[in-house]
């Protein structure tokens, strides 16, 4: 004997998410609320995401229905995330959230009204809210984040680097700018690690990588491409700026001496750069940076090589 199973469709749609209170938009026309309905509305709205910027978007509308604000900033350093809406305003009060130990992020509200002693306790009591959804937001987004990093220099992995290269590539196209590469690799690393062990091997590739993102633009991006090799994207960067950046790392290279029981471990590197051509594959771009560095290599080391 078997039995009928019966599979019911259900379509969270927004209407459905409206008569459950877990709408993101509000109504203009919405009544204001007392602070326990506006808990209980929180509650369930800020469950319905996994993104902090929903989130906070959501708490700030909200909050709004009973606590009159002009604006609400968030950063969370951990996992470098700085958000803002509305617009600053002179008096502001500020919120150091952590649970457990564990860091929350940084929370301010500004105003042109200075805040009384009753609005800052109703705001306190409201962003307890907040604690369970945000955590929830910031462990997602650390789990996303560390999908697409390197976990020993914290660079971009190879992930990270094809999809930024596919996106640089297209941004490139439809702007008309230029789009350099920089291939770099550590000269005779195998001796570092042969010499003062694999840990100290790691240390340099870390040291390596903070001198490398020190001296970049905020815009530019560093992938681990393989072991002591990194990619370094040059957003709208034509060939004789990614020369001169190319030339600027391989001096920060120089400069670099990592103290190791007593002595100072040196190192220089090799560079082979590539300018992307008209109708240019991300494989080609590449295949040209890295024929770049192998003559930089065959002709010496400590140099930048410019591809054809
Ligand atoms: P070249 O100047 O020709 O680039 O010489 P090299 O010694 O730098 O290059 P080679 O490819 O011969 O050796 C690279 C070394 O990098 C070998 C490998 O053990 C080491 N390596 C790769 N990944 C890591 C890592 O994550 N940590 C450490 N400590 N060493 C690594
Ligand atoms: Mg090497
Ligand atoms: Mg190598």
């Amino acid at each position: 004997m078997s039995f009928p199973t019966r599979t019911n469709a259900i379509d969270f749609d927004s209407a459905r998410l409206q008569r459950l209170g877990l709408a993101a938009a509000n109504s203009p026309t919405q009544p204001p609320l007392d602070e326990e309905q506006l808990q209980r509305k929180l509650a369930l709205q800020l469950q319905s995401s996994l993104e902090a910027d929903k989130i906070l978007s959501m708490f700030f509308d909200n909050v709004q229905q009973l606590i009159p604000l002009k604006s609400l900033s968030y950063k969370h350093l951990g996992t470098d995330l700085r958000l803002e809406f509305g617009e600053r305003a002179r008096h502001s009060a500020s919120y150091r959230m952590s649970y457990q130990g564990e860091q929350l992020g940084e929370l301010g509200f500004q105003r042109e009204r200075r805040f009384n002693e009753a609005e800052l306790a109703q705001l306190e009591s409201l962003l307890g809210s907040l604690l369970y959804p945000l955590r929830n937001a910031l462990l997602y987004r650390n789990a996303s984040l560390s999908a697409l990093r390197d976990p020993l220099t914290g660079a971009g992995n190879r992930i990270a680097m094809e999809q930024s290269l596919t996106r640089e590539i297209e941004i490139a196209r439809r702007q008309q700018q230029p789009l350099s590469v920089l291939m770099l690799d550590i000269d005779h690393f195998k001796n570092i690690n042969d010499t003062h062990g694999h840990a100290t091997g790691d240390a340099v590739l870390r040291a390596v990588t903070d001198t490398i993102k020190d001296r970049l633009r905020n815009i530019d991006q560093v992938f681990r491409f393989g072991g002591e090799e990194f990619l370094i994207v040059l957003t709208n960067t034509g060939r004789e700026s990614a020369a001169l950046v190319g030339e600027r790392l391989r001096h920060a290279a120089l400069q670099l001496t990592y103290p190791v029981e007593g002595s100072l471990v040196e190192l220089t590197v090799s560079l082979g750069c590539s300018t992307l051509l008209p109708g240019e594959s991300p494989d080609s771009l590449l295949r040209r940076a890295d024929t770049a560095l192998y003559t930089a290599k065959r002709q010496g080391r400590n140099r930048l090589e410019m591809a054809g």
